[in-house]
């Protein structure tokens, strides 16, 4: 990395392109053998381009335990979440109007969920306990005989909890409401098996797990089939589900990259484990410092941290040679504190004090005692700078 960059510890927002998933998206590219439609099934072009996109649709099946039959192309997590809460909601209204989810989970759920509430559904938002985890008890309590979805995110982009969701999974199935699982920070990091864990709708992206972006999946469930209307039109693929020309390039790299964090998932849990505790070894030392979310249940890759007394957006700013987020990367545009921190039971004082460090496979030793040593010194600047009172 250039010597001018800042120090990347902001993998929950985004990873960078593994070399390994660059070249072979390079390669595809430039090979005119693979320029094809891929829908253009009547010639050799299109026959080239489907028969790689069919092996990453399996390379992508594999990492969650599914057939490939049941993934179908989306931009990101993003899309996948909208077409599963709308695609479900809509085409079984008449089962019932009822959704259960919670407040920690990413905006591409919340969003929807609340246009749905617009269109008459009603959506129970299951509060975290104050270490961020949903239980499958409150999940239980909150069914009613007119639910008919459950959206339950498996690893938190914020504070790195794992809800436990094969337990949540197994009340839905045997009550047959549907399951749908955010499990956009999960690849290469957590196991996934969606038939152990009782999923009939999961969400992935390629740029969480070291792909490209703009590329992701939904798997839907086909033995009994989920039913979902379309929220695209045209021109009829991915089994109508899903209309629109397939990026062959963008799904090459999806599907080498789910390859690559699936193999690689033990040896790149176990280094970056290891960071993480180097890195909160290094400030959980600093007086009034707070780790937010569950202590064990937790990925490997996140560290959440509350520095009492010290403004976040202050410290980010002082932080010019560390790449970090206040709270996530699309919370932090906006002033407002975390509403996931919040529905922990944070203050405003405390959330807004708080900065997600989160590591990845590129993260080195130096870069984490150098980012010890910067959030160190500046937390301790900005402490002396405050006004008599707020230190504490
Ligand atoms: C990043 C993320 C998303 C959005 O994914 P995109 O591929 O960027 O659309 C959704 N949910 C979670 C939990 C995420 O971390």
């Amino acid at each position: 990395m250039s010597a001018d960059l800042p120090i990347y510890l902001d993998y929950a927002a985004t990873t960078p392109l593994d070399p390994r998933v660059a070249e072979a998206m390079i390669e595809c590219l430039q090979d005119r053998a693979l320029q094809g439609n891929p829908s253009s099934m009547g010639h050799a072009y299109g026959r080239l381009a489907r028969a790689r996109i069919e092996q990453a649709r399996a390379q992508v099946a594999a990492a969650i335990g599914a057939r490939p039959e049941c993934i179908v192309w989306t931009s990101g997590a993003t899309e996948s979440n909208n077409l599963a809460l709308f695609g479900a909601a809509r085409f079984n209204a008449d089962r019932g109007r009822h959704i259960v989810s919670s407040r920690t989970e990413h905006k591409a759920v919340l969003d929807p969920l609340k246009q749905l509430e617009r269109e008459g559904f009603s959506v129970t938002y299951l509060k975290p306990n104050a270490d961020g985890i949903v239980t499958p008890e409150q999940v239980q309590e909150a069914l009613r005989p007119d639910t008919q979805l459950v959206s339950l995110m498996h690893v938190n982009n914020e504070i790195g909890v794992i809800q436990d969701i094969g337990a949540v999974g197994r009340i839905c199935r045997e009550k047959g409401i549907l399951f749908h699982v955010d499990a956009a920070q999960s690849i290469g990091k957590v196991p996934v098996d969606v038939e152990e864990m009782c999923i009939d709708l999961l969400s992935v992206t390629a740029h969480k797990s070291y792909g490209p972006k703009g590329i992701g999946a939904l798997y839907i469930r086909r033995t009994p089939p989920v039913g979902l209307r379309p929220l695209l039109f045209g021109g009829g693929q991915e089994l109508g589900l899903r209309s629109g020309t397939l990026p062959t390039p963008q799904i090459v790299g999806m599907g080498l990259a789910f390859e690559i964090a699936e193999r690689e998932r033990a040896a790149d849990v176990a280094r970056i484990t290891r960071l993480r505790e180097r890195l909160w070894a290094g400030l959980s030392t600093l007086d009034g410092v707070e780790l937010n979310g569950h202590p064990e249940r937790r990925v490997c890759s996140v560290l959440n941290v509350s520095f009492h007394g010290v403004e976040g957006e202050s410290l980010l700013y002082a932080l010019g040679n560390i790449a970090v987020s206040a709270g996530s990367a699309c919370a932090s545009a906006s002033e407002t504190p975390s509403y996931v921190l919040r529905a922990l039971g944070r203050s405003d004082e405390v959330a807004q004090s708080s900065l997600r460090f989160s590591l990845g496979r590129f993260t080195t030793e130096e870069e984490i005692d150098a980012a010890i040593a910067v959030v160190r010194r500046e937390v301790e600047r900005l402490r002396a700078l405050a006004p008599a009172g707020r230190a504490e």
